[in-house]
């Protein structure tokens, strides 16, 4: 190779370098917040939850405040990109034009990812808002796993998953940790040993049973949540995706055996007991889709 070729050749290697170093580098910080309905602070019955409920225009309001107050949390951390999904229900209880307008917001059902709607690989960090415990939980407000009327119980791996899990999991798929979760005080002490005590918390309320708590006035509730989402995000390293391995069995204890009975009737889904259905998948998005499908068809 003659030097003006080795020149030419080095030359474009180093703009080769420089254009891949360039679209590599991570611009700013991308965070995603899911908002869910329950365990918002003053809420503790299904007609502050249910659309149309008596009580539900005031939830549905502070609920978009607790949103808003994550998204002050995101920005006093640097955030420089923030989509808001909004997870209850109908999908359509934020309120559009009361969100804080450096997000974006995701409203609206159905939706592939539920949830997760709008999450991918791109973001650097989770925020739950809003979230549960699981079903079948002593002590925590309004407690189920995504469907009342179908869901038992939930196990991933043998774990016992909630809503916060599930979602962890997708989050987890796309390498995203969660950081931040807020909710009553039965569904911190669940994350914190499923998802790992270094999960930041923020106990909206404490759970005198399912449908009553002792729960902070909403703008207490907000202020922390703020407090907490720019803290937790500022400390982004210490966070892990939560992803354990592949594949995901995955086994579903419906409510009644009909429903089992509906569910099995999709190939590769084994029924394992009256109530019981489990399968396996080696993509956790497809675990998750397949979870919602089944559950679908045990509510036909
Ligand atoms: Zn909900």
């Amino acid at each position: 190779m003659n030097f003006r070729l080795s020149y030419l050749v080095t030359a474009f290697a180093v703009a080769a370098l420089s254009v891949s170093a360039a679209s590599a580098q991570k611009t700013g910080l991308k965070v995603f917040i899911s908002v869910d309905m329950e365990g918002v602070a003053g809420v503790v019955n299904s007609d502050q939850v249910t659309m149309g409920g008596h009580d539900y225009n005031m939830a549905r309001k502070w609920m978009t405040e607790e949103a808003n107050a994550a998204i002050l949390g995101a920005l006093d951390a640097g955030a420089t990109e923030i989509v808001v999904n909004d997870s209850h229900s109908t999908m359509r209880n934020l309120i559009a034009g009361d969100i804080n307008p450096a997000a974006r917001l995701i409203t609206g059902s159905p939706k592939t990812l539920g949830m997760m709607q709008g999450i991918d690989e791109t973001f650097d960090a989770v925020i739950f808002i809003g979230y549960h415990a699981r079903a079948g939980s002593a002590d925590g407000v309004l407690d189920h796993t995504y469907s009342g009327a179908a869901v038992h119980a939930l196990k991933v791996n043998g774990r016992e998953t909630g809503e916060s899990e599930l979602n962890a999991l997708i989050a987890g798929h796309f390498n995203v940790p969660v950081v931040m979760i807020a909710g009553d005080a039965t569904l911190c002490a669940q994350v914190k040993k499923s998802l790992g005590p270094d999960v930041v918390t923020t106990e909206t309320k404490e759970a005198i049973g399912r449908y009553a708590a002792k729960t902070l006035v909403p703008s207490e509730s907000q202020k922390l949540i703020r407090t907490n989402t720019a803290a937790a995000l500022k400390k982004l390293s210490v966070f892990r995706p939560y992803k354990p391995s592949a594949p995901y069995v995955v086994e579903i204890d419906f409510l009644y055996s009909h429903q089992a009975e509906n569910a099995s009737l999709v190939p590769g889904v084994e029924r394992v007991s009256a109530r019981t259905v489990r399968y396996t998948q080696p993509d956790f998005i497809n675990a998750f889709r397949m979870f919602r499908a089944l559950v679908t068809l045990a509510n036909a």
